[in-house]
């Protein structure tokens, strides 16, 4: 479907941009419909759209305004795969049971050093060494990695060995499913006769789920006294996971706890070397690869994303990767980030999901069930849109920097105990970030 307007809104881009950028980035954008004020453009994949997103979206806009004589926002889909014939170029992936993650990828440095060495000795030695091994850290900083690693080189040590990665979310459906159909046995044999070293990842969303936790203490007892491995990840210590049975949270604490802290400066570098040998087949210059490392602090996921734009970056516009070029990608980035998300959409999105008018969540009024959804607002419109307190102070009804700050914290303190409150920002806040 390509109508006039359309037409001439490229036309128009086609005047502004170097004929390469043209053609790369506008060349192969379908446009799939467009009418009230939508626009839906159909994308390559979730790379190509995060990129184009991030350095076009307004630019087509823009044109899009002036020729539609309406504002226009860009909703993206992926391409059909016929359309793009993926199934010829890219054949299905064979069912693989535990991710490809191994010990020789993984940079150690001091925030990970007790958790790879205890994973180490655990792969070796499965059963024997930390009984269970319960990792936990932060978002993104290499427990799933990890605890694939500990599979494999047990796997690879201990061949006829049989490992099985799952997530909790998997154990919790395969679980209801069992209730529900009353196939105990396909359930038993998957997760206690046919295994003998489990890994379950994000072990914390155990929580609340307590006839899951009670099946859950026996297979736990089962597979223990088997001498079989077992391996947690959560997000934080057992101790910590709200609404988990105490003789869960003692048998997790039974063998080594270890957690994983956001890498230091060196490390952060040394993965950054790391991944760049295999994107760019050769490592940064030590000072791009450590200007990288500088403006991406607390999550090595975000390292890695930030590679593959920057890749993106030097494949199409042919830049040369220098310091300053680096610079000028993460930040604009970062900006653009922050520019799209508007405390109003924040404040919009959370008023939809505790069903309360907008006007009351930005209003003087006290009233206790206000205040929640309120403090949440602030929290996500602080983490999310880089305003200042006062800044958002103004938009919650002219409060002061204060009471955004204690809505802050209120939040942050429900965040260590309150499941659903974890819950409800997760969801909210992957919404916007998508
Ligand atoms: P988590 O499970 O803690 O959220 P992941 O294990 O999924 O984090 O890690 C996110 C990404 O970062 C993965 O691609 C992983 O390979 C990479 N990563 C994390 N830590 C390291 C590290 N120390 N060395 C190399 N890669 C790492
Ligand atoms: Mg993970």
């Amino acid at each position: 479907m390509e109508t006039q307007a359309w037409q001439e809104a490229l036309a128009s881009i086609k005047k502004r941009l170097k004929p390469a950028e043209y053609r790369n980035w506008f060349g192969v954008l379908k446009l799939v419909e467009a009418g009230s004020g939508v626009a839906r453009v159909q994308v390559k994949d979730g790379r190509f759209q995060e990129y184009f997103a991030q350095k076009y979206q307004n630019l087509l806009e823009e044109e899009l305004e002036r020729h539609y004589q309406q504002p226009m926002s860009v909703e993206y889909r992926m391409a059909d795969p016929e359309l793009f014939d993926y199934s010829k170029t890219a054949p299905a992936p064979a069912p693989q049971a535990v991710p490809a993650y191994t010990f020789d990828d993984f940079i150690q440095g001091p925030s990970n050093l007790m958790a790879c060495a205890a994973g180490k000795a655990a792969g070796e030695k499965p059963g024997r060494a930390y009984n269970p091994l319960f990792i936990y850290g932060g978002v993104g900083l290499g427990k799933t990695h990890l605890m694939c690693a500990i599979g494999n080189l047990a796997a690879q040590i201990h061949p006829g060995l049989r490992v099985l990665y799952t997530t909790c979310e998997t154990y919790l459906n395969d679980f209801m499913a069992a209730v529900r159909t009353e196939r105990w046995d396909q359930f038993r044999s998957k997760y206690r006769d046919q295994v003998d070293v489990l890994l379950i990842d994000d072990i914390q969303f155990l929580s609340g789920k307590e006839r899951t936790q009670i099946e859950f203490f026996h297979l736990f007892n089962a597979l223990h006294a088997a001498k079989k491995q077992i391996v947690f990840t959560s997000d934080r210590p057992p101790h910590e996971i709200p609404h988990l049975e105490e003789r869960l949270k003692s048998r997790f604490e039974w063998g080594l706890i270890a957690d994983i802290k956001p890498p230091e400066l060196e490390t952060r570098i040394a993965i950054v070397q790391k991944k760049s040998e295999k994107l760019f087949g050769a490592p940064l210059a030590h000072e791009v690869a450590q200007a990288i490392a500088e403006e991406v602090v607390d999550n090595v996921r975000e390292l890695e994303s930030c590679l593959s734009r920057l890749q993106l970056e030097i494949q199409i516009n042919e830049t040369q990767v220098t310091v300053k070029a680096v610079q000028e990608c993460i930040r604009s980035y970062h900006k653009k980030q922050f520019k799209k998300i508007s405390i109003e959409a924040i404040q919009k999105a959370v008023a939809t999901k505790y069903s309360v008018p907008v006007e009351e969540l930005t209003s003087a009024s006290r009233r206790r069930e206000l205040s929640q959804p309120r403090h949440i607002a602030m929290y996500l419109a602080r983490k999310l849109t880089g305003s200042s307190l006062p800044e958002i102070g103004r938009k919650f009804g002219g409060r002061d920097h204060s009471s955004v700050l204690a809505g802050c914290r209120n939040v942050e303190k429900a965040l260590k105990l309150d499941n659903r409150v974890v819950q409800v920002v997760d969801e909210l806040e992957a919404r916007f970030r998508r």
